[in-house]
């Protein structure tokens, strides 16, 4: 696996951790801060509502109560008070409820209904401590909603006096509402709840899209540190390594003086390429050369003259190979040659021709030099080392035999 792929692998991993994290953290913070909102908004019409029935009982009703003998004035009663005023706030805050539920009410519009009855219930039957709010949610979707119960429990005799018994009640009251309910309420009996309602559909609809926009920059931050992470990591570590590591293997492979790959290299691709030839059942051939009275030239011309004999002689070599061909420096003024898909007269022409390049045009100031050729192919039998040692041997012929010339070598035993 790359070093990029790796590096791309934990960094996703930390990321998407991260990201994870952050998520499950945002979310809850944001929800329960929505939560927390909707928890004070009932709160503040829980005690709007309150302060309504305080300021009727104590401020609007003492002025009332004496017209009350001609006409029932409902404006006396703390419950309508409330639920009137708050129900104008309705007509601004859509969802927003207020209502005094009751078992047994004399106004059949403050009936309970059945979920309002099971949490009055739950007060009269002491599931519920008196003094205790009790909160939930109710409905679905967009009518989702937070609701706070209290409860109402008659505490002063004087309510009593319109809801204990008909005969006793005011007579504009009974015209109004009757004789059949709203009576038989008892001192310290809980007849019903007051409930406040507040939508929970915007507040959370709201964390919602704030949490999609904070995700969607978190993310797109990430995108762009992965992006610049890759690129540092390509800049500042991949192209250099891959720089050092290219020099290093020109250092392992290469010939520093001609740039020909090195008698090591060599080697690993003769190797390679006679597992190749032999799969193939093809054909594969090696020519070695050596310059002749190169001392001389050393001698004469001095070591600089020499380097450049060896370097333009490496030249003239690579302008005849071919692209699939190797030539190495295989030592001092020794070059050989790796000739694919070659059987040997191909790979004797070559030789001619290299030797011809060589010795047909003058090397500056040193002048003509010449160079013997070995000329071997593989029998498919022998190792690389046999099947160079035919070539030298046939190089070693062809300085005998008066150098500057191509020789075959002998088959092999
Ligand atoms: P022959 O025709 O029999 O090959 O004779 P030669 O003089 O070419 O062979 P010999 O082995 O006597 O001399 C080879 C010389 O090549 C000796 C050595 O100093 C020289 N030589 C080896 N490597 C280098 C090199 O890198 N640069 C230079 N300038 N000379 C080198
Ligand atoms: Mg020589
Ligand atoms: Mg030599």
């Amino acid at each position: 696996m790359s070093l990029r792929i790796k590096f791309n692998l934990v960094l996703a991993a930390v990321l998407l951790l991260a990201a994870a994290g952050a998520g499950w953290y945002v979310h809850r913070f944001l929800e329960e801060t929505a939560i927390e909102e909707v928890r004070h908004n009932s709160q503040v019409m829980m005690h709007t509502a309150m302060a309504i029935r305080d300021y009727t009982t104590e401020s609007v009703k003492p002025h009332l109560d004496p017209m009350l003998a001609e006409r029932f004035l409902p404006q006396t009663v703390p419950a309508y008070a409330a639920t009137e005023t708050l129900r104008r706030l309705q007509a601004r805050f859509p969802g927003y409820e207020y209502k005094e539920a009751v078992l047994n009410p004399t106004n059949p519009r403050d009936k309970a209904n059945e979920w309002e009855e099971k949490v009055v219930q739950g007060f009269r039957e002491g599931r519920t401590p008196l003094q205790q709010e009790v909160s939930g949610v109710v409905g679905e979707g967009v009518h989702r909603a937070m609701y706070v119960a209290r409860p109402i429990t008659i505490k002063q005799q004087q309510c009593l006096a319109c809801h204990s018994t008909p005969d006793i009640a005011p007579p504009s009251m009974l015209q109004v509402y009757g004789d059949k309910n709203g009576f038989g309420w008892k001192l310290n009996e809980t007849v019903g709840i007051q409930v406040v309602k507040v939508p929970m559909f915007y507040p959370l609809e709201k964390a919602r899209q704030t949490f999609y926009t904070v995700m969607g920059a978190l993310l797109a931050s990430f995108l762009l540190l992965f992006a610049v992470l890759n690129l540092s990591l390509s800049s500042l570590v991949i192209e250099p390594m891959a720089r050092l590591n290219r020099k290093l293997e020109d250092l392992a492979t290469k010939d520093f003086l001609t740039d020909l790959v090195n008698r090591r290299r060599f080697f690993e691709r003769l190797e390679s390429e006679m597992a190749e030839t032999r799969i193939r059942k093809g054909h594969l051939s090696v020519v070695i050369f050596d310059i002749d009275f190169f001392k001389r030239i050393n001698d004469t011309f001095g070591h600089d003259s020499g380097d450049v004999v060896l370097k333009k002689t490496a030249l003239r070599v690579r302008e005849l190979l071919r692209s699939s061909d190797c030539a190495a420096r295989f030592g001092g003024e020794e070059f050989i040659l790796l000739l694919k898909e070659t059987p040997v007269e191909a790979a004797m022409a070559i030789a001619e021709a290299v030797r011809a390049r060589i010795a047909g045009t003058p090397f500056d100031a040193v002048g003509h030099v010449s160079a013997s050729f070995g000329v071997a192919t593989w029998n498919h039998e022998e190792d690389s080392h046999a099947l160079i040692k035919r070539a030298d041997t046939a190089l070693y012929q062809a300085k005998a035999s008066g150098r500057n010339c191509v020789v075959r070598a002998q088959d092999a035993a």
